[in-house]
């Protein structure tokens, strides 16, 4: 970790501006109430560790899409209630609210301001606004892992007009996954699932040069075994990709790292949750089935590799896990992951909330908060918010 963090620099009496992830899922029908909350409990170390040094501290975050135009206002009131202090809530972004509200702030005292995405500007990273929001503060910082990968005004365009650093959020993420991707402790293991091969192209090219080990599940693995001349009868198969499947197969051979692909497979005849289901080897799905989740063998053998390696990294769910009849595969490898004494992270929204439905979670070292951030994180792409953040 090479990026300044809060603990870094004197942030007492200073305004300084933090960016959360407060995009909560609210209510469908009054769009008021918050059904999750874990976002705002995960910015809390971070905001209690500034008001308890001194900083006054303007939150800000983007809540839902840019057309949604909706009031982060929900979010002051459940943060009021989890500090235990007022947080009074600017209704603008740069506006004269905003403004007043941030002169008032005492040390240690903290507000939030409007969804910066109520202003087109943000998404498109203008300067101008970007500068305007950072006039509120004196120092940024960044806590927002899920919106990291984009370069938005209040992600990358504030960082050039304050001093920059990470919040604890951020400092975990990149602290766990930088570590497990530059230094791993070996032998290092990848399970890769989900539904298609094209959405994990970067991410397997990306671990191929890591790991030693690399396990295939979910939907993509039917591209894989067609490249290998397997019968995949009605399953999900991308044919635009069989040729990068063989290559990808080719270049692990190369390598001498082990890409093992499921031994058996639960087919089902139709993509229902109570569809009628069969177990059959995974090179031999007839006709009329489909490939759904991984099988029992392949669960036992996939346990038992996760038991004997060191660092585990896992991306993309095993089957279709929203069925339940279908989610033993992804439930499985979420236990033996949490039972072992490995380094395990989890990456992927789908896969955090596979394994949250599992209540597994907290056996994890690590789940991260940000989908596509994570993903990116990965393909070890950089992410703009990160690397705008001021070096240690
Ligand atoms: P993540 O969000 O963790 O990166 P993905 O979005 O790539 O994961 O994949 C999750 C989706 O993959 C799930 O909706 C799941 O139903 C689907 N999936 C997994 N296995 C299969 C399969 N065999 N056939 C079709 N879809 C699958
Ligand atoms: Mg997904």
């Amino acid at each position: 970790m090479n990026k300044k963090t809060i603990e870094d620099i004197d942030v007492k009496g200073k305004k300084v501006l933090v960016r959360c992830d407060f995009n909560v899922p609210l209510d469908i029908e009054t769009k008021t109430k918050i059904t999750d909350d874990r976002r705002i409990v995960g910015a809390l170390p971070t905001i209690k560790y500034l008001m308890e040094h001194g900083a006054k501290v303007i939150l800000c975050s983007h809540i839902g899409k840019t057309k949604d135009k909706q009031t982060l206002a929900p979010v002051a009131k459940r943060l009021a209630e989890l500090l235990n202090c007022p947080v009074p809530f600017a209704g603008d972004v740069i506006g004269p609210d905003a403004k007043a509200k941030a002169n008032a702030l005492k040390d240690g005292e903290v507000m939030l301001i409007e969804n910066v995405r109520l202003h087109t500007e943000e998404e498109k990273n203008d300067p101008e606004f970007a500068k305007e929001l950072a006039s509120l503060a004196e120092i940024y910082v960044n806590d927002a892992f899920g919106t990291a990968h984009r370069a938005h005004a209040s992600t990358e365009g504030v960082t050039k007009y304050l001093p920059a650093v990470c919040g604890y959020l951020i400092q975990k993420e990149i602290g766990i996954m930088g570590k497990a991707l530059e230094n791993p402790d070996r032998p290092f293991m990848a399970i890769l699932g989900g539904s298609k091969v094209s959405s994990k192209i970067g991410v397997i090219e990306n671990l191929m040069e890591k790991v030693d080990t690399l396990l295939i599940g979910g939907g993509m693995t039917y591209t894989f075994v067609k490249a290998m001349g397997g019968n995949i009868g009605d399953s999900i198969c991308e044919e635009d990709k069989i040729d990068l499947a063989k290559s990808l197969l080719e270049k692990a051979k190369n390598k001498g790292i082990k890409l093992v692909l499921p031994v058996d497979t639960v087919v089902a005849k139709e993509f229902k949750a109570d569809s009628e289901w069969k177990v059959v080897p995974t090179n031999e799905i007839p006709d009329g089935w489909q490939g759904v989740d991984i099988g029992p063998e392949t669960v036992k053998m996939y346990s038992d590799l996760i038991k004997s390696h060191k660092t585990i990294i896992w991306n993309g769910p095993m089957g279709v896990f929203e069925f339940e009849a279908f989610a033993k595969g992804t439930n499985a490898v979420a236990k033996a992951m949490a039972e072992s004494d490995a380094v395990t992270i989890i990456g992927g929204g789908d896969s955090a909330a596979a394994v949250e439905q599992a209540g597994l979670a907290e056996k994890m070292t690590h789940v991260s908060t940000g989908g596509g951030a994570s993903l990116e994180f990965m393909e070890g792409i950089v992410l703009p918010g990160i690397a705008a953040l001021n070096d240690k």
